[in-house]
């Protein structure tokens, strides 16, 4: 199995380690790699997008050409997980908490919405402890100006929910081979949430 990172800006490399890590416990073979080009999305059984800043992700992608082909492979099956700003990346619909509906390139592979910095901004960062479907026991939620799903349409589905204010709002969704998180699984240690997306997607 050969997993893609998309490798513009943000976490990178976090996921690059969790996902070697992630095999190594499932005793798959399994290879991680660092998308940057178009022709790297040869060849792969998933990919990775990770959290860092969503209109830089998306505006980079495209001035270098790849967030076409990227959007392609994924909308003709290419598995997706997206962390964060890569949640906001698979999201159908995103705005932004202050600023409202921006136009920003996304990949657009799930049919969910989400408002971007939901939680506010960097120094109202926190981590939870989540229930997540699928997932057994409770699992730590690292939340840095995250974005909630505040709508899952279709066969997607909201599988971790949150309390804020008077408000329950998605923190994670799935869509057949597609997965999206608010928050940050790569920065906890914990591989549960990689491994039950590569459990998955595999073929
Ligand atoms: N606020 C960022 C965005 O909307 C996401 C932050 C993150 O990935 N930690 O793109």
């Amino acid at each position: 199995m050969k997993i893609g990172v998309l490798g513009l800006q943000g976490g990178v490399y976090e996921h690059v380690y969790m996902l070697r890590r992630a095999f190594q416990e499932l005793g798959w073979q399994g290879e991680a790699v660092v998308v940057k080009k178009p022709q790297h999305l040869h060849g792969l059984d998933g990919i990775i997008v990770p959290g860092g800043e969503s209109t830089t992700i998306g505006i980079v992608a495209r001035r270098i050409g790849l967030l076409e082909p990227l959007r392609d492979a994924v909308k003709e099956g290419l598995p997706a997980f997206g962390t964060c700003a890569g949640a906001v990346m698979l999201a159908a619909k995103a705005r932004d908490r202050v600023v409202g509906e921006k136009s920003q390139p996304l990949i657009g592979a799930m049919s969910i919405e989400v408002i971007r910095n939901y939680f506010g901004r960097q120094r109202e960062s926190f981590e939870v402890d989540l229930e997540v479907e699928g997932v057994e026991g409770r699992f730590r939620g690292v939340f840095i100006r995250s974005p909630a799903i505040v709508k899952a349409e279709g066969d997607a589905k909201i599988i971790s929910w949150l309390k804020s204010g008077d408000s329950l709002v998605g923190v994670a969704a799935i869509q057949g081979p597609h997965l999206a998180t608010s928050f940050h699984p790569e920065l906890t240690g914990d591989t549960r949430i990689h491994k039950l997306w590569l459990q998955n997607i595999k073929r």
